[in-house]
C-alpha cells in the first residue's frame, strides 16, 4: 500500500493566514469561497495519491458525535462561554470594512479626475440608530452609553 501524505492539510491553514494577510477583511462569503476551490484542488492531489476521498471523510467523526460521547458517555460537562460584548466589535468590523472599501471608491474616482480635494480624500462613516417611533437618531456610540436616547418609551 503506497504511503500517502497528509501534510496538504497544513497547507489549507496556511492558505487561510496568506489569503488573510493580502486581506485582513476579506468578506467570509469570498473567503469560503477562496477555501472551497483549495478543497476542490486538494480533493484532485488525495485522488492522484491514490486516496479514496469519499470513505476517508467517512471516517470522519462529526462534532455531535464527539459531544454526545463526551457528554452522555464520559459526563463531561463543558464551562459555559464567558459572556462577551461581540456587538460593538461587529459594529467596529462593519465600520473598518466600509471605510476601506469606501477609501478604494475614493482613490478611484481621484484617478479618474472625477473627485478632488485640497489634501487627500478620506472616508468616514458614522452608524446611526434610530427610533422608529419618534424618529429620534443618535450616532450609535452615543446610543449605546446612553442605553436608551429618545422619551417615547
Ligand atoms: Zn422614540
Amino acid at each position: 500500500m503506497p504511503e500517502h501524505r497528509f501534510d496538504e492539510f497544513d497547507e489549507i491553514d496556511t492558505q487561510i493566514l496568506v489569503i488573510l494577510s493580502e486581506n485582513p477583511r476579506m468578506p467570509y462569503q469570498k473567503l469560503s469561497r477562496r477555501l472551497a476551490d483549495e478543497a476542490a484542488e486538494m480533493r484532485r492531489l488525495l485522488v492522484r495519491g491514490g486516496v479514496i476521498v469519499d470513505d476517508l471523510l467517512d471516517d470522519f467523526v462529526s462534532y455531535s458525535v464527539v459531544r454526545t460521547h463526551l457528554t452522555e458517555c464520559l459526563g463531561e460537562r463543558r464551562d459555559p462561554s464567558p459572556a462577551c460584548d461581540w456587538e460593538e466589535d461587529r459594529i467596529d468590523q462593519l465600520d473598518a470594512y466600509a471605510v476601506d472599501e469606501a477609501a478604494d471608491a475614493l482613490r478611484s474616482l481621484a484617478n479618474k479626475g472625477k473627485l478632488s480635494a485640497g489634501g487627500e480624500l478620506q472616508a468616514s462613516l458614522s452608524f446611526e440608530v434610530t427610533c422608529s417611533a419618534c424618529g429620534v437618531s443618535v450616532p450609535f456610540d452615543e446610543a449605546l452609553q446612553a442605553e436608551g436616547f429618545c422619551d417615547c418609551s
